[in-house]
C-alpha cells in the first residue's frame, strides 16, 4: 500500500507544512474563546507539541513516513492536551480530532489511517477511563463513538475516492502518452506523404515536359506527310496517319492538362480579370465547337441575346466553356441538343451548358470534379477521356471564387452552371 503513495513534489510539501501550521494556529485561536477552566501547564506542553506538529510536517523530504504518521499523531496529542487544559469533555475541542483523520485519509495508506483511528480512540478513551468524572463524564463515551464512526465512514470514503482519482489519473496519463505517440506517428506519416507528393509532382512535371518535345516533333512530321505539300498518299496510308495525328492530339491534351493541374497545385494560376461580354464569348466558343457538333449530329444553340458583362479572365472562361461543350458533345447521342446561355441573374452572371445526353448517376455527381474520376455512364460506354477536364474547369472556377454545379438525370441530360461576378 505504502508504495502506491505518490511522492510529494516541493510545492505540495510546502502546502502540507502550511496546512499543518494553519491547523495548529486554528486550534490555539480557540483558546482565547471563553470557556471552562484552563490548565496553564497543559497549555504550555500543548504549545510545544504544536511546534512539533509543524516540524514533523516539514520533515517530509527526509522522512515521508515520519511526516505522514508523526504529524497527525502529534496533532492528536495536541488536541488531547487542549481538551484537558480546557476543562475536559466540555472544552469543545473534540471536533479537532477530525483534522488528523482527514490528513491521513488524503495522504496516508489504509494501515496508517487505521493507526490514526487507534490514536484517536486512545486519546478519547484514556481520559474517560483514567481521569473520569467530573471532567470526563461517562456520557462522553456516546459522543466519542459517534465521532469515531463518522470519522471512519468519511475518511474511508475520501480515501476510496482519492484512490479512484489516482487510478483514473494514471489511466489518463497513459492515454496522453499513447496519444502523443500517435500524434508523432501521424506527423511522420504526414512528412512521408508530403515527400511522396513532392516526388509525384516532380515526376509528372518531368514526364510531361519530356513528352511535349517529341510530341511537337511527331505532330510536325504528321502534318508534313498529310499536308498539301507532302507526297501523294494511298487512302489507307492517309487513314493511318490521320489516326496517328488524332492520337497525338489526345496525348498533347493529356500532357497539357497534367501540366495545368500541376500549376494549380503550385498556386501558379494567374487571372487577368477584365469586364467580358459573356454573350460574345459563348458565341465564338460555340462557333469553334460547331464542326465537332455537326460531325456528331447534335444541335448547338445559344439562348439569350445582347451583351452580358462579367468580371473574369476571358481566356480561362473560354477554356471552361470549351471543356463543358466538348463533354456535352461527347456524351450526347446524335439527334440531341446542346444549349448554352449567359444570363444576368441575382448575384452575377450565370453561364450554363445543357445537353440532352446520357446524364450522370446521382450518387456519382459529387465526385465528378475529382481528378481522374469518370462516371460509370462514361466508362461503360465507348467514350474516350481522362477524367481531368472537369477538375481543371472547377479549379478555374475556384480561382474566380466560384464553383461549377451540376444537375443531371440519367438518360435525359445534364446542365453545368457557373456563376461569375457581374462587371
Ligand atoms: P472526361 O470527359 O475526360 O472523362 P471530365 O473530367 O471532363 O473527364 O468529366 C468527368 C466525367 O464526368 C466524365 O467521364 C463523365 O462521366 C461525366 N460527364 C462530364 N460531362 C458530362 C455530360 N455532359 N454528360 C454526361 N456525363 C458527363
Amino acid at each position: 500500500m505504502q508504495s502506491m503513495l505518490a511522492p510529494l513534489d516541493a510545492s505540495r510539501r510546502r502546502r502540507v507544512v502550511a496546512a499543518a501550521a494553519a491547523a495548529v494556529a486554528f486550534a490555539f485561536l480557540l483558546v482565547v474563546l471563553p470557556g471552562p477552566t484552563r490548565n496553564p501547564g497543559a497549555l504550555g506542553v500543548a504549545g510545544a507539541v504544536g511546534v512539533l506538529v509543524v516540524v514533523l510536517a516539514a520533515s517530509w523530504r527526509c522522512s515521508p513516513v515520519l511526516a505522514r504518521v508523526g504529524t497527525p499523531a502529534a496533532f492528536i496529542a495536541l488536541v488531547a492536551l487542549l481538551i484537558d487544559s480546557g476543562g475536559g469533555t466540555s472544552s469543545g475541542y473534540g471536533g479537532l480530532f477530525l483534522l488528523p483523520m482527514l490528513w491521513l485519509a488524503s495522504l496516508g495508506s489504509r494501515q496508517e489511517l487505521v493507526l490514526g483511528f487507534l490514536f484517536v480512540l486512545l486519546a478519547r478513551a484514556l481520559p474517560l477511563r483514567i481521569v473520569g468524572e467530573p471532567r470526563y463524564p461517562s456520557s462522553a463515551w456516546r459522543a466519542a463513538i459517534v465521532l469515531g464512526a463518522v470519522a471512519v465512514i468519511a475518511c474511508v470514503t475520501i480515501q476510496e475516492l482519492l484512490r479512484h482519482a489516482r487510478v483514473r489519473g494514471g489511466q489518463l496519463a497513459e492515454r496522453a502518452v499513447a496519444l502523443e505517440q500517435a500524434r508523432a506517428q501521424l506527423e511522420e506519416q504526414n512528412r512521408q506523404l508530403r515527400d511522396l507528393d513532392r516526388l509525384k509532382t516532380e515526376f509528372l512535371t518531368l514526364v510531361s515536359h519530356q513528352l511535349r518535345t517529341p510530341l511537337t516533333s511527331i505532330k510536325g512530321y504528321l502534318e508534313l506527310l498529310t499536308g498539301e505539300d507532302g507526297e501523294p498518299l494511298t487512302p489507307t496510308q492517309h487513314r493511318f496517319l490521320t489516326t496517328a495525328d488524332r492520337n497525338a492530339d489526345r496525348l498533347t491534351t493529356l500532357v497539357n492538362d497534367l501540366l495545368f493541374l500541376m500549376q494549380v497545385d503550385a498556386g501558379a494560376i494567374e487571372l487577368h480579370l477584365a469586364p467580358t461580354d459573356i454573350g460574345e464569348l459563348l458565341h465564338s466558343t460555340l462557333a469553334s465547337a460547331a464542326p465537332a457538333a455537326a460531325a456528331k449530329g447534335v444541335l448547338l444553340a445559344q439562348e439569350g441575346a445582347g451583351p452580358v458583362l462579367a468580371l473574369c479572365d476571358r481566356g480561362r472562361i473560354v477554356q471552361v466553356v470549351e471543356g463543358l461543350l466538348a463533354n456535352a458533345i461527347k456524351f450526347t447521342p446524335a439527334g440531341g441538343r446542346i444549349a448554352v446561355h449567359g444570363l444576368r441573374v441575382v448575384g452575377g452572371v450565370e453561364i450554363a451548358v445543357s445537353d440532352t445526353g446520357i446524364g450522370i448517376p446521382p450518387d456519382e455527381q459529387e465526385q465528378l470534379f475529382d481528378r481522374f474520376f469518370r462516371a460509370s455512364s462514361a466508362t461503360s460506354g465507348v467514350f474516350p477521356g481522362t477524367g481531368l477536364g472537369l477538375a481543371i474547369a472547377q479549379s478555374i472556377a475556384e480561382a474566380h471564387e466560384s464553383r461549377i454545379v451540376v444537375e443531371s438525370t440519367p438518360g435525359r441530360g445534364s446542365t453545368f452552371r457557373l456563376l461569375l461576378p457581374a462587371a
